[in-house]
């Protein structure tokens, strides 16, 4: 190395900079073993046996677990410091850029034109997983490509014999619906419908993942084992799925004692990791309704309670490389007769129902259409697409235990309060001239859902809002 720092070129500082940790970590030849997202090498600050030197990739960052006070941080030029000189620290930054380049097997330039080649050879970069998503696809792409994945996947036996016997739905309606499971193999879907089409990117549920060896990207698709319910609009054209998930997310709450800045994580579905300042506290398997407690020096700061998300969750893939958001919408379903476009069907008075799979049981015992919303706060979805049928008459059929919510509501976080859904929807409705009916039941008749009721062979009864006929 030369005695006196040359001036590095801007090109080489940038080179270093966006050099993964990873992939400097197996240009230096470290051992590397792999634990859930991270790997582990023996710290080379302080001497060990035992591996305890995370590297993520994914985040580009390393850290030691082991006895070092001090040594992590993020991306390859800080790795290098620690690696050669044990520590951190500014005035090394340009020996570590050129380290970097000599170990990855890249020249470095320098401001004065000269250079430095290495003789190492030259390693791939690793392509780096954004958490940027695309913009929407155009919707005659996302249309195409939805009825593509429809037409490839199929439906499991488990997930049948629940359309059958929990929900007692017919072979033939359940063919028509075109209900589908998310397949175990999903890049091998992707990959398939990629070829028919130019690009995926902005289809939501689909993205680009880097591969393993971090050599480049192939089409994946999101999601997790469930069923797929088409959500389609007036004309019949799938605009997106819902997936009625086996196992639901788990996500934590941290609840802290005082001025604690927790931080908490699930990783690979059931891990937990809580940090402290950037430091790990906590690591260890949970389930739902779980509350661990956490201790920082045997003093108790908070807890974490682990909450299972929805059963019902939109196939999205928001946040990840090509891929993109859905935008909630409308679910109109017909009755089976109907299908696939509702042209045949009288569309005179509509219901209004929460979540697809919910609205298409109904249609086929009513005979009517049923306009879905995919939530509570998203109620105006439902008006949008109730008044493309333009009915004369709408009957609200919101469920039990959302009406029930009013009453829980302190137990209850971030649900809308029903009775203010009913209202909006009266005075969006009533604005436009449309009649408006209420459905109610009794929910203590084993009827939850207006579903359940109509499968347990009961009808709601109808209560006049507002009469314009
Ligand atoms: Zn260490």
């Amino acid at each position: 190395m030369d005695s006196e720092q040359k001036i590095l070129s801007e090109e080489t500082v940038n080179f270093a900079k966006s050099v993964n940790v990873f992939d400097l970590a197996k240009a230096l030849g470290l051992p590397l073993s792999k634990t859930g997202r991270s790997y582990f090498t023996n710290c080379f600050v302080h001497s060990e046996k035992t591996p305890s030197l995370s590297i993520e990739p994914g985040k580009n960052r390393f850290h030691c677990f082991g006895q070092c006070t001090d040594t992590g941080g993020t991306g390859a030029i800080s790795f290098m410091m620690y690696y050669r000189w044990g520590k951190f620290d500014e005035s090394l930054f340009p020996k570590a850029v050129e380290e970097v380049c000599y170990y990855m097997g890249y020249t470095v330039n320098y401001a004065d034109g000269s250079d430095r080649k290495s003789d190492r050879p030259t390693r791939p970069l690793f392509v780096q997983s954004q958490r940027e998503d695309s913009p929407l696809a155009e919707i005659q792409l996302v249309a195409a490509v939805y009825r593509s994945l429809i037409d490839k996947l199929s439906l499991k036996k488990e997930h049948l014999d629940h359309l059958l016997h929990e929900r007692k739905m017919t072979t033939d309606v359940i063919r028509l619906r075109q209900y589908r499971s998310y397949p175990d193999k999903p890049y091998l879907f992707a990959r398939d419908i990629s070829d028919e089409f130019t690009t995926l990117e902005g289809v939501p549920g689909f993205y680009e993942s880097v591969k393993k060896d971090s050599s480049g990207v192939y089409w994946n698709m999101s999601g997790t084992n469930g069923i797929l319910i088409p959500v389609r609009n007036e004309y019949g054209v799938v605009q997106g799925f819902q997936l009625r998930v086996e196992s639901p997310m788990l996500h934590p709450v941290i609840e802290a004692i005082g001025e604690h800045p927790l931080k908490a994580e699930i990783s690979d579905g059931y891990v937990l990791t809580v940090h402290y300042k950037k430091r790990l506290i906590y690591s260890g398997k949970v389930t739902g309704n779980d509350q661990i407690p956490i201790q920082i020096a045997g003093e108790t700061v908070g807890k974490v309670r682990i909450k299972k998300r929805n059963k019902y969750i939109w196939l999205s893939s928001n946040e990840k490389r090509k891929g993109s958001k859905i935008v909630p919408t409308y679910h109109v379903a017909y009755p089976p007769e109907a299908m696939p476009d509702g042209s045949t069907i009288d569309c005179s008075v509509v219901d209004i129902t929460e979540g697809p799979l919910k609205g298409d049981i109904m249609s086929e015992f009513t005979g009517r259409p049923a306009v879905c919303f995919p939530g509570l706060s998203q109620w105006m979805l439902a008006f949008e697409g109730a008044m493309k049928l333009q009915p004369k008459k709408v009957i609200l059929a919101i469920d039990g235990d959302a009406i029930r919510t009013v009453v829980n509501k302190d137990k209850e976080d971030e649900r809308v309060e029903a009775g203010e859904v009913i209202r909006s929807f009266i005075r969006a409705f009533s604005a436009e001239g449309v009649s408006i009916d209420l459905a109610l039941w009794d929910i203590a008749s084993s009827a939850k859902g207006i579903d359940d009721l109509y499968l347990a062979g009961l009808r709601p009864q109808y209560f006049s809002i507002i009469d314009f006929s």
